[in-house]
């Protein structure tokens, strides 16, 4: 199904909120990355605020209870799943419960999409239907406590599957995977080979709207970072601008995203400070405009019924 294009382009930021719950399941949790979820969470809240950037944030539902037994008995998840509540992080509740986290986020001036990660990171390729429909339970319950719901769902570790329930549960629209090569080889084949980096947001068939990832932020680290950092300024920044002028330039959609917990030093502040000033600035100079991926799914199931059309709606082709 062809999409239609937003006038002027559009760009999407999207990030999975998950705290300690990101990596419960590891054997050996990463501690710089378990340990910068929250401030994380409060910087990246502080730099779209100051930005005016509306972003989707995927939460994992745990998060939103203030206290639980450690042992979900009523959850048909895998014996085990819930262990380290129980041991390591036993009395490591800021891991386990984002309270305090989620109510700034609900509370930002910025409006952002409160969307689902799940309620306790499952992977959606590798759990059984039971538990697929357990966790968007759960989660909705929890969330209509807070007087929230959601329509965008984020898959953990991008794990797309049983896209019938999330359908069934009241889904509208999901992140998927991205058509292109990450890591390193993105930043080659961007900055090097001058390759596109928009996506075409489609509804699937189950009604769902795919709204692919086109660029993890985050993917380009470690040695090979420092390295490139001596050459170009910062690789993932040049990459970023690239996108987001690519989708001014063909009314296209570049997404974008992260964990907050990849802001484990200053330098990566500086990355996302760098990647919104110039969203910002492009938004400021061009009919480009910020979206959500619930706002792109508005979008694109009304451009399919044939209600709202966008002005200059030539479909996107070639990428
Ligand atoms: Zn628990
Ligand atoms: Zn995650």
């Amino acid at each position: 199904m062809t999409a239609i294009p937003n006038s002027g382009g559009s760009v999407v930021l999207s990030l999975d909120a998950e705290l300690g719950w990101g990596f419960h399941d590891l054997e050996s949790p990463p501690p710089q990355r378990v340990e910068a979820g929250r401030r994380g969470w409060s910087t990246m809240l502080k730099l779209l605020d100051e930005f005016e950037i509306p972003a989707t944030w995927g939460v994992v539902g745990h998060l939103l209870l203030d206290s639980c037994d450690g042992r979900h008995a009523d959850h048909p998840a895998p014996d085990g799943w819930f262990e380290r509540e129980r041991t390591e992080w036993r009395d490591r509740e800021e891991l386990r419960f984002g309270t305090d986290l989620v109510a700034a986020l609900l509370e930002a001036d910025v409006d952002h999409e409160f969307a689902s990660h799940s309620f306790s990171h499952v992977l959606f390729s590798e759990i059984d239907r039971e538990l697929a429909v357990a966790e968007l339970e759960r989660s909705r319950e929890i969330a209509t406590e807070w007087g929230e719901s959601f329509d965008s769902f984020i898959y953990p570790r991008n794990e797309v599957g049983h896209r019938d329930v999330l359908a069934e549960q009241g889904v509208r629209a999901y992140r998927g995977r991205t058509p292109y090569r990450e890591g390193s080889r993105v930043v080659f084949d961007s900055a090097i080979r001058d390759r596109s980096l928009l996506v075409d947001p489609v509804i699937d068939e189950h009604g769902l709207v795919n709204v692919p990832a086109s660029l993890f932020l985050f993917g380009f680290e470690g040695a090979a970072r420092t390295v490139a950092e001596s050459v170009w300024a910062d690789p993932m920044v040049r990459v970023a601008k690239a996108g987001i002028d690519e989708a001014v330039r063909s009314n296209g959609l570049f997404h974008m995203w992260l964990h907050p917990n990849n802001l484990t030093h200053e330098r990566d502040d500086r990355r996302m400070r760098t990647i919104l000033s110039y969203l910002d600035r492009r938004r400021a100079e061009t009919d480009l405009s910020v979206e959500t991926i619930g706002d792109v799914a508005r979008r694109i199931e009304s451009g399919v019924d044939g209600t709202v059309r966008a002005a200059n709606s030539q479909p996107m082709s070639g990428h």
